[in-house]
């Protein structure tokens, strides 16, 4: 049993080439192989979100806290809340951050395919974000 206590692992500023904006990431699971099941909390601050991307075999997102949005690519920007859960399919490309006037924050699940949970794209651009 390994205990992690809260403090213990700083908040990692997450990097600017994949995020637009300040987003903050705490580790919650990052096991060893064979286990391939990742967590995170992700706090995005106010406009921050996403660049496009996608996960080989999916993800869940559960909104803890604030409000915030999610868009699948080639359809509308749909409004995220505290309490929702959203599962993102294989391959599908998507964004997910804070609205732009309030933090949003949210536990992200994926498990590695081949070492790898996520495949980065372009970032979202001012036009797309607020399009709605
Ligand atoms: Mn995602």
């Amino acid at each position: 049993m390994k205990h992690v206590k809260c403090g213990d692992v700083p908040s990692v500023r997450a990097p600017a080439q994949y995020f637009v904006g300040p987003v903050w990431q705490n580790p919650i699971a990052t096991p060893d192989d064979p286990a391939r099941a990742n967590s995170a909390l992700v706090t995005f601050e106010p406009g921050a979100r996403t660049n496009w991307h996608h996960h080989p075999l999916g993800q869940t997102l559960y909104v803890t806290q604030g409000a915030g949005w999610f868009q699948t690519k080639g359809e509308p920007r749909v409004d995220i809340r505290a309490g929702d859960s959203i599962f993102i399919p294989p391959g599908e490309v998507h964004w997910h951050g804070a609205t732009a006037t309030t933090t949003m924050s949210h536990v992200a699940i994926h498990e590695r395919q081949d070492g790898s949970h996520i495949t980065w794209l372009e970032p979202v651009s001012d036009d797309e974000y607020l399009g709605g």
